[in-house]
């Protein structure tokens, strides 16, 4: 059951890890990318803070509408078109529903609608799914969601920047997987699941 009050929780945690996981994130991607997905994120997340402290959202739709359009327009790189597609259309299935397996499903279509990645193709995708399956089954851990960020450790890029290295692509978790992780543990420490 999805309400205001835990929501905002939800996305403070969030925006807390991103500031405090940046330099991690971006040692992530200098890995199998350009090193800048805990730069992009962190900017997300302090832009997030200032426009919810300057104008408390009054609604879950609008919470999680605004927190998209905060996104696109203040995360460089693939991950702000990715993140604000999915809390966009989270926001529009927020407005018929409050079953957060509904509503993260919804998050996911708006991530594959941009990014066209499918399972296994080492991205955030690979920490999206089996969270929902997790949350669906109501068998969500925080052991789960770090697995299933670890797990992209053995997959080769097919997606994104990390997949010009190809087989080099091996070995290195993939950070938007990364800081998918902790958008699922600040839920699970929000309180919505
Ligand atoms: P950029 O690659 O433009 O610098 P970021 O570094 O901020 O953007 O984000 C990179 C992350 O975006 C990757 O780690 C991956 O999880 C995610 N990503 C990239 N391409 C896709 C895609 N097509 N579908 C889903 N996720 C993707
Ligand atoms: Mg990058
Ligand atoms: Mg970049």
């Amino acid at each position: 059951m999805v309400n205001l009050e835990k929501v905002q929780e939800w996305i403070t945690l969030f925006i807390e890890s991103l500031c405090g996981k940046q330099a991690y994130l971006d040692r992530l991607d200098s890995f199998i990318g350009d090193g800048d997905h805990g730069m992009n994120m962190a900017h997300g997340a302090v832009a997030l803070r200032r426009t919810f402290e300057q104008d408390p959202p009054q609604s879950v739709e609008e919470l999680l509408r605004r927190t998209g359009m905060t996104l696109i327009s203040n995360v460089g790189g693939t991950a702000g078109a990715l993140y604000g597609s999915a809390f966009l259309e989270m926001a529009k299935a927020s407005q018929t529903s409050d079953d957060l397996g509904k509503i993260l499903e919804a998050g996911l279509g708006g991530i594959q609608k941009i990014g066209k990645a499918e399972a296994s193709e080492k991205t955030m995708v690979d920490v999206w799914l089996p969270v929902i399956a997790a949350v669906e089954t109501k068998q969500l851990t925080a052991e789960k969601i770090e697995a299933a960020v670890a797990s992209t450790k053995d997959i080769q890029a097919t997606k994104g920047r990390a997949s010009y290295l190809g087989a080099g692509s091996h070995g290195h978790v993939d950070p938007g997987a990364a800081s998918s992780g902790y958008l699922f543990q600040a839920m699970m420490d929000g309180g919505v699941y």
